[in-house]
C-alpha cells in the first residue's frame, strides 16, 4: 500500500479537469478539483470524484497474455516473449501481404507521447498509414470542418470566453451530462449575467436544454437546413459584419447567392421549426456582441458532419464573431487527449504537427526529422476506423493492434465488427483492464499503465497542454503505452526509439510542431513540469501560451482568409420508412463514460444509472401499446436488442433515444451499436452514429403458469 498525494488530469472527458489525489493505493483515495486549474477552477463531476474505486480493481490487466486459439484460455508470458510473439506475426504478415495488411486503432485515452510513437513506428518505419483512433467516431467532422473553413484544425476559443459571451449556442451537445464542469461554468455565467442568452439546439429536451432561454428541437438531421436558414435571415436583415467579411473572409458572394437560391420556408420546414422560432434565434445572434458556440457529437456523428461544422462556422464569419474575446466556434472533445491525437497525427491521413500524408512537403519534413529515407512515408491516407473493420472482414487487413479503446462496444454495426475481428489473423489489445468486450476477442493482451501510474501529457478541448506526473506504481507488469510501442519498435530493429523516459519522447515530438498552427515548441517537458499547463500556440520557451487564436484576423488558409462554405441539406443515409418507422439516436449519460470500462466499477455511479433503456415519446408508446417499464424490442436492418421503455416527452415523436454505454459484458448481444449504421461521410469518414431507422415492438409478457390460453375465435386465421 502506497501513500499518494499529487495532481493529475482526469482520464475521462475532454474538459481536462485537474484533480488532486490524496490517500492510498490500493485504498481510499480522496479526490478534489484543483482551484488554480484553468479548465475546472476547482470543479469536478461525479465521474472524476469516483475515480478512486477504478484504480486497483481485481480486473486490472497485470501481465502480458496470449492464446493460440480464440477458444483457448489466455496464458501469461513475459514482456520480452510477448513483444517477440507479436513482432514475428507482424513481420510474417508484412512480408507476405505488405505493410497495408497491419493496422493500429487507438483512442483519445492515449497520451501524446504514445500517439507520437504510433505515428513514428507505423508511418515512419513500417510504411503503413493504417493508424486511426476512436476520435474518428467523435471528432473527425470537427477536424475537417475547422480545416476547410479556417485552414487549420484546433478551436480558436477558450473556456474563459464563456465569461465574456452574451449569446451561447449549444448545438448537438448534451453538455450538462457529457461535459458537466464546462456546463457548470455556463450556468454560473448565466447567474452572474442574466442577460446572457443560452440557446440549445437538440432534437431532445436534454438536461442541457432545460437550462436554455431558447430550446430549438431541431428535426434529427435538420441541422444544415437550420443553420442555412439562420444565415439567410442574418443576411436578409443586414445584420452581418460587412467590414470583417471584406477584410478577413472569402466566398461571401457565392455564399449569399447560394442562400438566396434556397427557399427559407422549406429550410425551416426541413429543420422541423417554425420561421418564428428561427427568427427569434437570428434576433439573439444579430444583437449579440459575443457569440460563442459549443458543439459535439450531435453535429459530428453524421455523414454530413463536416458540412454541419462548416455551416455553424459560416454564422460566426457572417457576424464577425471569431478571433475575439467571448466569441467563436468551440468544438468540445470527448476524450482527455482527443486533441493530442490530432496534434500527434494519429488519424490515418495525418502526420505530427497538423501535417498530412497526402502533402509531399509535409512527408519530406517528417521523413527528414525521423531520419527515414526519402519516400518512406506513404502518400496514401490509411484506413479509417470503419474502413479498418470492413477491410478485416474482407480479409485484406490481417492484423490489428487496438489500444485504450473498446470497439466491440463503441463502433457502429457491432455484428460486422465481431465478424471482422473473428476473421483477423492477429488481434492485439493493449488496455489497463481485462475483460473488456474487445479483449475477449483478442489473441494477445498487453497490460497498460493508466492515469496516475505514469508521466503523461494531454491536450484538452481548449488547447491546454497539461502534464500529469506518476503518482503511484503501475499494477503488476503494466507499462506506459509509449514504452510498449518503443520496446516493440526496437525489437523490430528500428532506430529512433531509445527514449530514456516520456519527457524525451515529448521533447522530440514538439520539435515537429515548430512553425505549425499547433506550435508547441515552447512547451518543453521541463517547462511543463514546472508550470504543468500551457495553451498552444506557444512557439518559444518564454512565450506565455495563447488563450485565443486568429486575434489578428489572419486565418490559417494560404491567403489568410476564412472561407464561407456553401453546404446544402442532405438526408441522413438511412431514413425511416414503413418497415423501420422510427429514428434511433444514441448518446451518453451523466454517470457513465464510453463503454463502462471504468465507471461500472464505481458503485455510486452505477447506482445512479444502473442499466440501459429506450426513451420513447408517450404518444408513440401509446400507439404501440407500450407502457413505462415494458420490455421493448428495438430492431434495425442490422440487429435487434431488447430494453425497458422509459416514456419521456423529452424525445420528439418518431424518435427514440438509447444510451450506448452498455456492451456484451452486461447483456450479450444487447448493445446499442448492434443497431447503428456504419455509413461514413466522404471527407471526415465519421460514422452516422446519431441516426438510423428502427422498428419497435413490445415484447409480450411471458404467460404465468396455469394462466388459461385466450379463446381462439373459430373465424380466426390462427
Ligand atoms: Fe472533469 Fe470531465 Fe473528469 Fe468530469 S469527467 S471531472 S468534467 S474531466
Amino acid at each position: 500500500m502506497a501513500d499518494i498525494c499529487g495532481e493529475g488530469i482526469c482520464p475521462y472527458c475532454g474538459v481536462g479537469c485537474r484533480l488532486q489525489f490524496d490517500g492510498q493505493v490500493p485504498g481510499p483515495v480522496r479526490i478534489r478539483g484543483v482551484a488554480q486549474a484553468a479548465a475546472n477552477l476547482g470543479g469536478m463531476c461525479a465521474k472524476g470524484a469516483q475515480l478512486g474505486p477504478t484504480i486497483a480493481t481485481s480486473d486490472r490487466l497485470t501481465t502480458p497474455q496470449f492464446r493460440l486459439s480464440r477458444s483457448d484460455a489466455f496464458r501469461s508470458l513475459s514482456w520480452d516473449d510477448a513483444i517477440v510473439y507479436v513482432r514475428e506475426i507482424f513481420r510474417n504478415i508484412i512480408n507476405t501481404y505488405g505493410p497495408d495488411a497491419v493496422a493500429f486503432y487507438g483512442s483519445g485515452q492515449l497520451d501524446t507521447e504514445a500517439v507520437y510513437l504510433v505515428g513514428k513506428l507505423f508511418k515512419g518505419r513500417l510504411w503503413c498509414n493504417n493508424t486511426d483512433s476512436n476520435s474518428r467516431l467523435c471528432m473527425a467532422a470537427a477536424v475537417a470542418g475547422y480545416r476547410t473553413s479556417l485552414g487549420s484544425d484546433g478551436p480558436p476559443t477558450c473556456y474563459d470566453d464563456i465569461d465574456h459571451a452574451d449569446a451561447i449556442v449549444i448545438m448537438g451537445s448534451n453538455m450538462a451530462e457529457a461535459h458537466p464542469v464546462t456546463f457548470d461554468r455556463v450556468r454560473a455565467a448565466k447567474k452572474a449575467r442574466p442577460h446572457l442568452k443560452i440557446i440549445v439546439i437538440d432534437p431532445r429536451r436534454t438536461a442541457t436544454a432545460q437550462h436554455a432561454d431558447l430550446h430549438l428541437a431541431v428535426a434529427p438531421g435538420g441541422d444544415v437546413a437550420l443553420l442555412n436558414a439562420l444565415g439567410r435571415m442574418l443576411i436578409d436583415r443586414g445584420a452581418i459584419d460587412a467590414g470583417f467579411i471584406a477584410a478577413h473572409t472569402s466566398g461571401i458572394e457565392q455564399f449569399r447567392d447560394f442562400l438566396h437560391a434556397e427557399d427559407l420556408d422549406e429550410l425551416c420546414d426541413v429543420a422541423g421549426l417554425s420561421t418564428d422560432q428561427v427568427a427569434a434565434t437570428a434576433d439573439i445572434l444579430a444583437k449579440s456582441k459575443g457569440f460563442l458556440s459549443f458543439y459535439c457529437m450531435g453535429l459530428n456523428q453524421s455523414t454530413v458532419g463536416m458540412w454541419k461544422n462548416n455551416c455553424l462556422i459560416n454564422l460566426h464569419l457572417l457576424l464577425g464573431q471569431i478571433g475575439k474575446v467571448g466569441a467563436g466556434p468551440f468544438s468540445l472533445t470527448g476524450q482527455p487527449n482527443a486533441m493530442g491525437g490530432r496534434e500527434g497525427g494519429l488519424l490515418s491521413h495525418q502526420l505530427p504537427g497538423y501535417r498530412f500524408v497526402d502533402n509531399a512537403d509535409h512527408r519530406a519534413e517528417v521523413e527528414k526529422f525521423w531520419k527515414a529515407r526519402p519516400g518512406a512515408i506513404s502518400p496514401k491516407p490509411g484506413l479509417t476506423a470503419v474502413e479498418m473493420f470492413r477491410s478485416l472482414e474482407r480479409g485484406q487487413l490481417k492484423a490489428i493492434w487496438i489500444a485504450g479503446t473498446n470497439p466491440a462496444v463503441s463502433m457502429p454495426d457491432l455484428h460486422q465488427v465481431r465478424r471482422a475481428l473473428a476473421k483477423a489473423q492477429l488481434v492485439v489489445v493493449q488496455d489497463a483492464y481485462f475483460p473488456t468486450e474487445t479483449g475477449q476477442l483478442a489473441d494477445v493482451l498487453l497490460p497498460a499503465a493508466q492515469f496516475g501510474e505514469k508521466d503523461w501529457t494531454s491536450t484538452n478541448s481548449e488547447r491546454m497542454v497539461s502534464f500529469s506526473p506518476k503518482l503511484w506504481d503501475a499494477r503488476g507488469d503494466a507499462l506506459p503505452d509509449w514504452e510498449i510501442l518503443a520496446r516493440f519498435a526496437r525489437s523490430m530493429g528500428f532506430s529512433g526509439f531509445d527514449f530514456k523516459d516520456s519527457s524525451e519522447v515529448w521533447d522530440e515530438f514538439i520539435q515537429l510542431t515548430r512553425g505549425r498552427p499547433c506550435d508547441m515548441a515552447g512547451i518543453t517537458s521541463r517547462r511543463l513540469r514546472e508550470k504543468t499547463e500551457l495553451q498552444w500556440p506557444c512557439p518559444t520557451v518564454d512565450h506565455p501560451g495563447a488563450k485565443r487564436r486568429y486575434l489578428d484576423g489572419k486565418f490559417a488558409t494560404p491567403d489568410g482568409r476564412a472561407i464561407f462554405q456553401c453546404r446544402e441539406h442532405k438526408e441522413p443515409r438511412e431514413v425511416p420508412d414503413h418497415e423501420f418507422p422510427f429514428v434511433l439516436t444514441t448518446g451518453r449519460l451523466y454517470s457513465h463514460w464510453h463503454t463502462l470500462t471504468r465507471t461500472a466499477k464505481a458503485e455510486k455511479l452505477v447506482k445512479r444509472e444502473p442499466s440501459p433503456f429506450v426513451e420513447i415519446h408517450p404518444l408513440d408508446a401509446a400507439e404501440l401499446d407500450i407502457e413505462h417499464g415494458d420490455l421493448v424490442q428495438v430492431s434495425s436492418r442490422r440487429g435487434t436488442i431488447q430494453l425497458p421503455a422509459h416514456l419521456k416527452e423529452s424525445v420528439s415523436r418518431g424518435m427514440v433515444f438509447v444510451p450506448f454505454h452498455w456492451g456484451d459484458l452486461y447483456g450479450p448481444g444487447n448493445a446499442t451499436n448492434y443497431l447503428t449504421i456504419a455509413a461514413i461521410g466522404r471527407v471526415a469518414k465519421q460514422p452516422e452514429l446519431k441516426f438510423c431507422a428502427v422498428y419497435l415492438e413490445k415484447v409480450p409478457t411471458p404467460r404465468k403458469q396455469g394462466q388459461a390460453l385466450p379463446m381462439v375465435d373459430e373465424a380466426s386465421p390462427v
